[in-house]
């Protein structure tokens, strides 16, 4: 496509007008070609955030995207359905770790490829690497081996997949493009169908610490993605869910790991433990392996508590080149950081709320995450330790425990944190996390 058709279709765009299926397929391969002057791109990204697409140009722009590089192909095998989650992100969100290795246990193929944190939001690869010696980078090749040989993978996109959305996403993040609904589906959906997936379950999440605030917005990003994930094969479901409180009861990357570990081996915390077996169940449902969510739900709790998918994680570290010794050593100290500082209640009541937004600004701050992407994380530092919502907090006890790399930033989180909590006259009942 030359500068001047290129023009003609921005200026379509800008004044609502239509774009046929091969404007979107030639954008996307020029896109990738390095042929679009960038001026041109960022317009035509912005009036897509004004104009919006119909759902015929999301699934052209979606597919065109997946097929922008390689993809994963598995052989046909209706006995173990190739299946993935996907998450909009949270604060202490760790759900993927313990349920790739439960979804392998429960028969299926989970080629779990994941993404780095950014901002407030923790990313599954910056997790599993503060695991000693752990490789994401794992090739397309080792990838399609190890999910038929152990049901699951966990790695990164190789730099092959879906380099549309790589260019594109880059230059979203610096015209003000991101939070368009159709660009965010095509930029998720692009990289899950790329990884050849029968099924898949969405975790939309909304609230103060979600990338979606309210939850009409994502309940319309999730009627979106549901649309076109389904139009294009895959079987799917999504959960809104919400995050305005941070999940499970630590935050930080190797402070997830070892929450994780908990899951895996039937402990943890209690809302941890629920999302894991919904998604599971659900998958179960998707792929007709049971009647009903419940039977689903169920199911998956037995297996969890069977021991097998901790089994199963035991053996993808090995499989993926963990030190097992000192990831072992970790697992045993209360701490892997220098310091550790608590921050106290300053009264007695029931714990009210915790402000997941905040609480995941100062785990950056302390540097569990990053402000810009290739930034490097700490995998030791984060805040973890928190009672639940409703529990009763007596004047001078524990609300939070800091893990930092110093004195000095340890004071300052500690200091900060105090307004992430907030204590109460009781009795206070905690939000359901799952709204639909
Ligand atoms: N996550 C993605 O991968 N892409 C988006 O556009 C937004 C969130």
């Amino acid at each position: 496509m030359d500068a001047m058709a290129f023009l003609d279709l921005i200026e379509r765009k800008r004044d609502g007008g239509p774009l046929a299926a091969a404007e979107i397929q030639g954008f996307v391969h020029d896109v990738v070609a390095g042929r679009l002057p960038v001026e041109q791109v960022s317009a035509f990204l912005m009036a897509v955030l004004f104009r919006g697409m119909d759902d015929g140009e999301r699934r052209i722009l979606t597919e065109s995207m997946r097929d922008s590089g390689e993809t994963l192909a598995f052989r046909p095998d209706p006995s173990r359905p190739v299946v993935d989650k996907h998450s909009t992100g949270g604060v202490g969100d760790k759900v993927s770790l313990p349920l790739a290795p439960l979804l392998a246990s429960l028969g299926f193929r989970v080629p779990m490829i994941s993404g780095r944190g950014l901002g407030i939001t923790g990313g599954t690869l910056d997790k599993l690497e503060s695991i000693p010696g752990f490789r994401t980078d794992l090739g397309r090749e080792r990838i399609l081996e190890q999910v038929e040989t152990l049901g699951f993978a966990m790695a990164g996109q190789t730099e092959r997949m879906v380099p549309a959305d790589r260019i594109l996403y880059a230059l979203r993040d610096v015209t003000g493009t991101v939070p368009s609904i159709d660009l965010i589906t095509a930029s998720i959906l692009s990289k899950k169908l790329a990884e050849g997936i029968g099924a898949l379950v969405l975790d939309v999440k909304f609230g103060r610490a979600a990338f979606m605030r309210g939850s009409p917005e994502a309940r319309a990003l999730a009627d979106a993605m549901i649309r076109i994930s389904e139009a294009a094969g895959v079987v799917t479901r999504a959960f809104l869910t919400r995050m305005d409180i941070p999940l499970g009861r630590s935050a930080g990357n190797w402070l997830e790991v070892r929450e994780s570990v908990e899951c895996l081996r039937g402990g943890g915390p209690q809302d941890l433990r629920e999302l894991v077996l919904l998604f599971a169940g659900s998958l179960l449902l998707q792929t007709r392996r049971v009647a009903t969510l419940d039977q689903g739900v169920e199911r998956a709790g037995v297996e969890l508590d069977s021991g097998r998918p901790f089994e199963l994680w035991n053996r993808m570290l090995a499989a993926q080149g963990a030190d097992e010794d000192s990831y072992r050593r970790r697992l045993a100290l209360e701490s892997t950081a220098p310091v550790v500082r608590e921050v106290r209640s300053s009264r007695s009541g029931c714990l009210a709320d915790i402000d997941a937004r905040l609480l995941g600004e100062e785990v950056r701050r302390l540097g569990a995450g990053r402000l810009r992407s290739g930034d490097a994380v700490d995998p030791d530092v984060g805040v973890e330790g928190w009672p639940g919502i409703g529990d009763e907090v007596r004047a001078g006890e524990v609300l939070a425990r800091v893990h930092a790399r110093d004195d000095a930033t340890a004071g300052e989180a500690v200091a900060r944190l105090a307004a992430a909590f907030r204590v109460e006259d009781g009795p206070v009942a905690a939000e359901p996390r799952v709204m639909d």
